[in-house]
């Protein structure tokens, strides 16, 4: 059994190979060669913590495991920890015996930030200029960074629910040479693409805020009850998902789907026209919705990749087991 601790991970994982390894995975999900396990997470009634387990199998690329792990909230302030904290154990598929166990929270960063990006390339107009951020959180640093390599933007604007986090996307957009600019939801209008990254319970972003022609990434709906957009939103978007299963019970669609504004059948999956199945953006008018809900296999495939870099450079360390 080989192990990549946390500590070894920056230096290893790159943006392009998460970007690979998710647009791969998201390609087998849609051609059935890869599915996910029903995702448990409890309250385990103990630190207030949230614990769970997301997992699958991707028979295209062999990977089996899931990722364990949750959510201490106060980690930080009794620890100096952070408080979202995972590991990913990926097993032989053949024998079932374990493979490997990998550190697993960058990981879930630039996993989450290789999803809104996949998406991008896939379906925002191929002139977008100018990216809208909703969110100034850890994440977003990651989504944004990830989203610029995308599409030639010229100008990132952005907006958040506590105005004082903002200078942390304002510093990405300014290291990569690009002008940022604070703005209110209305200004929102000015976006080609836009990404929402918060941990919202309530509607930021409304449906009379998006130009045609954009696409958007909504990536902090993980939960059921969170919220990020008007359902009105995607009634007049066409709607694609990482899972569908997910984007109806726990993602960005949940609530559209509860006041019947659109149906389980309006939502397709990012796969489809990865593969070319699905023809995806059909005019430059277009909204594009992307309900990036986050699924175990986006983990397994990044930690897949990630164990196979530490081989090549010979620090992965083995165990007998
Ligand atoms: P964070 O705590 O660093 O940032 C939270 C963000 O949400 C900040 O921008 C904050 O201002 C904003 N926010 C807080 N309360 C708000 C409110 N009431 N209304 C609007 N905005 C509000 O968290 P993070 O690590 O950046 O994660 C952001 C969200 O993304 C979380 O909800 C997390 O669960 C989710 N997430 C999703 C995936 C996925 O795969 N889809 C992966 C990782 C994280």
């Amino acid at each position: 059994m080989l192990i990549v601790p946390e500590k070894d991970i920056a230096d290893l994982m790159t943006r392009d190979a998460a970007f690979d390894a998710v647009e791969q995975v998201f390609a087998a999900m849609a051609s059935d060669d890869a599915y996910n396990f029903p995702v448990v997470r409890e309250a385990i009634g103990h630190e207030d913590a949230l614990y769970g387990f997301k997992g699958g199998f991707d028979r295209a690329g062999a990977t089996l495991g899931l990722k364990a792990g949750g959510y201490w909230p106060h980690n930080l302030e009794k620890r100096d920890l952070i408080n979202h904290q995972s590991t990913v154990f990926l097993f032989d598929p053949d024998t079932g015996k374990p493979a490997a166990m990998v550190g697993g929270n960058l990981l879930t960063a630039l996993r989450t930030a290789a999803a809104s990006s996949v998406s991008i390339k896939h379906l925002a107009r191929p002139d977008a200029k100018v990216l809208g951020m909703i969110g100034a959180g850890h994440q977003a640093t990651f989504q944004l960074r990830a989203a610029l390599e995308q599409r030639a933007f010229d100008r990132v604007i952005g907006w958040n629910y506590h105005p004082d986090m903002l200078p942390n996307i304002a510093k990405v957009a300014e290291d990569a040479g690009l002008p940022f600019e604070a703005v209110d939801l209305p200004g929102m209008a000015e976006a080609d693409v836009i990404i929402s990254i918060t941990s919202a319970f309530a509607p930021s972003l409304m449906a009379d805020h998006v130009s045609p022609g954009t696409h958007i990434a909504c990536m902090g709906t993980d939960t059921k009850g969170k919220q990020e957009v008007e359902a009105a939103l995607l009634a007049r978007a066409t709607v694609f998902t990482d899972e569908v299963a997910q984007s109806i019970s726990i993602g960005e669609a949940q609530h559209a789907i509860a006041a019947g504004l659109i149906a389980e059948s309006d939502i397709h999956q990012i796969g489809a026209v990865i593969n070319g199945a699905h023809p995806g953006r059909t005019s430059d008018t277009d909204i594009t919705l992307f309900d990036g809900t986050g699924v175990g296999l986006q983990d397994l495939a990044v930690a897949a990749r990630v164990v196979d870099l530490a081989q090549k450079k010979g620090i992965a360390i083995h165990v007998d087991f």
